[in-house]
């Protein structure tokens, strides 16, 4: 006897993976069924309305990419604000542009022009650079040198990650700019901007039609949970999917502080990091200026990094040798089920929002258009 399922996938996952990838499924004219154990859709980008601002419940959001095409995806579903990330640092009360630029170069040594600036970089630089660096300290030093390295990077990097420098791989660096000209912008991507009103207007749109259950814990009711679709998209924790039978991935965790301030503006600016060791929060979040708000009151969310255990949500795979390594074990295994695997926690990858709809879109283009 030939049963049909009620449902052509099972999408485990209501972030911007499971989300892109239930949409481009419906227009093609699968029916999809995405389950979430969290109450929300969104995953990491959702945004919770406090005092009528979107607070970024999962740290700061900012979208942002060089292909046009994705742009326009976005754009398609939601139109999107100006914004431009340009955050401060603040180092010992000290503040300082961020990413690393001519501002910086001024406030850090009173230069103003390139030239002065770049023969500084040289100079506290060229001892680092006679071999490929190893770790992100090593390449810190050998991309800015030391006077950046110590009040801009150690700090931060140290506390975000749990980790020495000396033991992150250099990657993770090459995400800030450095540039000599006096420009704030911390991407160099051509697009950048939030969604007017908000990320769950972008997911809202996304999973439109779509059914959608949510406080459902995939692994809780997994055979039943399987047995209702044909096929099964996940994009949870790959080693959770595999009850950790070669061992546990690491992922760094975040506590949010949010406080509702009884004043309009706090620091006058959407994201402030601090770079030194001894304040405990990596940054400080204003919610209210990523969509140029005027609420009376202001809410703002101190972000503090940790170690995620079992109980804690992952935020950040630690794409160390070792975990990566791991990965590649778990990465075999799936290789020999039909389930899908996609975005951040399954592909274990330290994913951009742009990254992860480019991968949940080509994976459905592979599937349903070849
Ligand atoms: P997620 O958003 O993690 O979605 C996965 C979903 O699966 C979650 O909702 C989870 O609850 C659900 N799930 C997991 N296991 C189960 C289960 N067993 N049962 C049911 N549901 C389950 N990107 C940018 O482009 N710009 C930024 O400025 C930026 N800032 C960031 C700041 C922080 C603090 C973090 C953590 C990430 C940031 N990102 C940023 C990255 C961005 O959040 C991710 O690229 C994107 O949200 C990943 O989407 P996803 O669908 O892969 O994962
Ligand atoms: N970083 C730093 N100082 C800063 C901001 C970032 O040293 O003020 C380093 C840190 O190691 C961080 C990495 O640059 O993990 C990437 O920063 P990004 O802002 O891209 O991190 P994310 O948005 O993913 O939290």
């Amino acid at each position: 006897m030939v049963t049909t399922k009620k449902y052509d996938f099972l999408i485990v996952g209501a972030g911007l993976y499971g989300a892109v990838f239930a949409h481009e499924a419906k227009k093609r004219g699968k029916t999809c069924l995405v389950v979430d154990k969290r109450e929300h859709i969104g995953g990491n980008t959702y945004c919770k309305k406090i005092e009528k601002i979107n607070v970024h419940a999962y740290g700061a959001h900012i979208f942002h990419t060089n292909d046009k095409k994705i742009w326009d995806y976005v754009n398609d579903l939601v139109p999107f604000n100006r914004f431009t990330n340009s955050p401060i640092a603040n180092y010992k009360g000290d503040l300082y542009n961020l990413p690393f630029n001519m501002h910086t170069f001024y406030q850090l040594w009173g230069v103003k022009t390139p030239a002065e600036a770049k023969t500084i970089i040289e100079e506290q630089s060229k001892k680092y650079k006679n071999k490929q660096p190893q770790n992100l300290e090593e390449q810190a030093l050998s991309l800015v040198g030391e006077d950046i390295y110590l009040k801009l990077i150690k700090g931060y990097t140290e506390k975000q990650w749990g980790r020495k420098a000396t033991e992150l791989p250099s990657f993770i660096i090459k995400r800030l700019p450095l540039r000599f000209t006096f420009d704030n912008n911390y991407f160099n991507d051509n697009y950048q901007g939030i969604p007017i009103g908000g990320y769950n207007e972008l997911t809202g749109g996304l999973l439109e039609g779509i059914d959608v259950q949510l406080g459902v814990n995939y692994f809780k009711d997994k055979v039943a949970l399987d047995s209702m679709a044909e096929n099964t998209v996940f994009t949870g924790k790959i080693d959770e999917y595999y009850n950790y039978e070669f061992g546990k991935l690491e992922y760094r965790g975040l506590r949010f502080d949010h406080e509702i301030l009884d004043m309009n503006n706090y620091q006058g600016n959407a994201v402030v990091n601090y770079t030194e060791t001894e304040v405990p929060y990596t940054r400080i979040l204003e919610h209210k200026h990523f969509e140029f708000g005027q609420q009376k009151k202001t809410v703002i969310t101190k972000e503090y990094p940790l170690e995620a255990s079992s109980k804690q949500e992952p935020y950040y795979p630690i794409n160390d040798t070792q975990n990566n390594n791991l990965y590649l074990q778990y990465k075999n295994r799936a290789s020999k089920d039909l389930v899908i695997f996609g975005g951040r926690l399954a592909e274990y990858k330290y994913y951009d929002m742009h990254q992860v709809i480019g991968a949940a879109l080509a994976k459905t283009k592979k599937l349903f258009d070849n």
